[in-house]
């Protein structure tokens, strides 16, 4: 993956999306440039005393429909451009959704998994102290994303409230139930990725039941896609984590079960595959779930599937995406499968605005709604303009922040 890549491919969705829209020059100089780029150092005191720089990066891609709002990725490859053309995919995804948020995306390039607890909750801690002039429940919200999860938001949240000198739990979403979390929301994005496919196979006439389905990554996303899925009656015949797929385990269920004692997905009569193998199944459904770039113009001639699910954020590049166009896939971008995490933070933010929470039936009720609003914009857009899901979802998010522009003019 290539440092321009992520930030080519979403200003090239969104020049599409521009063009087909019609709107003039000046909304695409609006409309193609982050608001508000931040980068920081962020020191690390390691363990054994060595102290180690790392770079820290938050973009407020736009604050035009409300506050800010995007997760926070620890991973070493990321750099500022990517974190800008995520912040910029978060913006349209949250006015597909017509949530009341602007877009933003921000993270530290490290991996993760090199850092001990303690070591990542320094880290975690100095990022937030580092970019906390820019953060609030009323500005700017992150979230978990890749290599971050409820611990890191748990302390996110401490971080910026010991400094305001009270608890102030909307400030950061997908934190834990006794911080002020949401029910559902850790499984949030993987229910909306299985909605997101139930709806596609029956818009492609396929039956739901026994549908089978490859996940390309067994992730915070992945896991909880693939146990919705199950639960839904579709068939999962293979999961890859970072070292390759598996096929042959007899459920979700029992794969977990041995991952979770062997730290490993070698269960019991399960076969291993390459990546690559798993993105060429003969399934129904193929969902990439992992990094950007997996179907590329090298991958996409061999992928099977009838309908490709994006639980990622840009899993496919442009040359990928036309492939799978010239031979039929129906693709359900990544700003309408993975949205099922953001509205759910949205649900989170407003429980913690209101100090009321929901029982998980509201929560569930509620995803399933604005999830099954989107998707019928974006499929009745598709149809009548003729224009694929991923224009027609971009178009809806794009034109919606558009409007907001033009209605609230330009200061001065
Ligand atoms: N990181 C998730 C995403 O890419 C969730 C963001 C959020 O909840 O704010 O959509």
């Amino acid at each position: 993956m290539t440092t321009e890549s992520a930030l080519d491919t979403a200003l090239s969705q969104l020049r599409t999306a521009v063009t087909k829209l019609g709107l003039s020059e000046n909304e695409w100089q609006t409309l193609s440039t982050p608001r508000r780029v931040l980068e920081v150092a962020v020191p690390l005191r390691r363990d054994n005393g060595n102290v180690e720089m790392y770079k820290g990066f938050r973009v407020q891609y736009s604050t035009t429909r409300g506050p800010s709002k995007g997760g926070v990725r620890f991973h070493p490859d990321i750099n500022m451009e990517e974190t800008i053309a995520l912040a910029m995919l978060m913006t349209w995804k949250c006015a597909l959704t017509n949530l009341p948020y602007g877009g933003a995306k921000g993270g530290i390039a490290v991996d993760p998994a090199t850092l001990s607890l303690v070591e990542n909750e320094r880290l975690t801690r100095r990022y937030t102290s580092e970019i906390l002039p820019i953060i609030g429940p009323d500005r700017d919200i992150p979230a978990p994303d890749v290599g971050t999860d409820e611990k890191n938001m748990a302390w996110m949240m401490d971080t910026y409230s010991v400094n305001a000198g009270f608890s102030v739990p909307g400030v950061v979403t997908g934190k834990p139930i006794v911080l002020g979390g949401s029910l559902g929301r850790t499984s949030a994005t993987g229910d909306g990725v299985a909605i997101s496919t139930r709806e596609a196979l029956l818009a492609r006439n396929i039956n739901p039941l026994g549908a089978t389905v490859a996940i390309q990554g067994f992730g915070k996303v992945g896991y909880w896609a693939a146990v919705a899925l199950e639960n839904m009656g579709l068939k999962i015949v293979a999961v890859s984590d970072v070292h390759g797929g598996v096929t042959g385990f007899a459920s979700i269920k029992e794969l977990w079960d041995h991952f979770l004692t062997h730290n490993n997905l070698d269960a019991p009569g399960t076969e291993r595959m390459t990546n690559e193998e798993l993105l060429h199944l003969d399934v129904d459904v193929l969902i990439p779930a992992a990094l950007a770039d997996a179907i590329t113009g090298h991958s996409a001639p061999g992928i099977r599937a009838k309908v490709v699910v994006e639980g990622a954020n840009a899993p496919t590049t442009p040359e990928g995406d036309a492939v799978l166009n010239d031979k039929g896939v129906l693709v359900v971008p990544d700003i309408l499968a993975n949205s099922g995490g953001v509205i759910v933070s949205y649900f989170e933010w407003v429980q913690d605005k209101q100090n009321y929470f929901w029982d998980a039936d509201e929560v569930k009720v509620n995803l399933n709604q604005i999830m099954m609003r989107a998707f019928r914009e974006v499929e009745e857009t598709a149809t009548s303009r003729k224009v694929t899901w991923r224009e027609a979802a971009h178009m809806l998010g794009v034109g919606r922040v558009a409007e907001a522009h033009r209605l609230r003019g330009l200061y001065p």
